[in-house]
């Protein structure tokens, strides 16, 4: 091709022993997987047919990477479904305060990965607190407290929480980010697990006795819950 048309983002071509094309769309990169012998122009054929799509994937990647948490000095971050602004200041022994606007870390190093850890112990401690007695308390409204076994918290990267079949309910501490209703739900969710051990209708009527507005808040989660990954 003479003249090779421009595209609106930058990319990649990579050949090598494969059969067909294929684009792929990693940290806000293009690249074209391309097999070793098919002509240029078949391949920028390709790119301009897939145009749009790629540009939908980098914009919605955008999205997703500035809304990646950050731990620093002056950057905000969510607690109970409320921006904090991260102040970091220098103290012999680390704590982390929270006030209405402002999250407080006390620490000796400034360095990224230190924050980082002083916050995430914080708030694995304020989700034990609030997410444990919560539970018990909505187990006990569901007349199932017997059935649960411990409340458990991880990082899990798919999964805001479990309800094991022996009554243990495992969450991922990183809801406590979320607003207050949507972690209520989550609790309500999985605690209703403890009367039916799958989503069938009942399971559902369940989930609405604790939690009357369940649908619209399981809705929130689909579509703002990958802010409060960290990575
Ligand atoms: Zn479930």
């Amino acid at each position: 091709m003479d003249n090779y048309p421009t595209f609106p983002f930058d990319f990649e071509i990579t050949r090598s022993k494969r059969k067909t094309l294929s684009i792929i769309i990693k940290s806000g990169k293009v690249e074209v997987k391309s097999p070793d012998f098919m002509p240029e122009v078949d391949v920028y054929q390709f790119l301009i047919q897939k145009q749009a799509w790629i540009k939908k994937h980098l914009t919605e990647q955008e999205v997703k990477l500035t809304q990646k948490l950050v731990i620093t000095d002056g950057y905000e971050v969510m607690f109970f479904g409320k921006p904090r602004r991260i102040e970091v200041i220098y103290a012999g022994r680390p704590k982390v305060e929270v006030t209405d606007d402002r999250l407080l870390i006390y620490t000796r190093s400034n360095e990224p990965q230190a924050l980082e850890k002083h916050f995430s112990n914080w708030l694995k401690l304020q989700a034990s607190e609030y997410m444990t007695t919560q539970t018990i308390k909505t187990a006990r409204a569901l007349g199932v407290e017997e059935r649960l076994k411990e409340v458990v918290f991880r990082k899990t990267k798919t999964k805001w929480g479990h309800c094991c079949s022996d009554g243990t309910i495992q969450y991922n501490w990183l809801t406590m980010m979320a607003p207050k209703p949507v972690i209520d739900y989550l609790i309500a969710h999985e605690s209703s697990h403890l009367v039916h051990m799958n989503h069938s209708k009942k399971f559902w009527q369940t989930v609405a006795t604790v939690c009357p507005d369940y649908k619209d808040l399981k809705d929130w989660l689909k579509t703002y819950g990958h802010r409060f990954w960290t990575e």
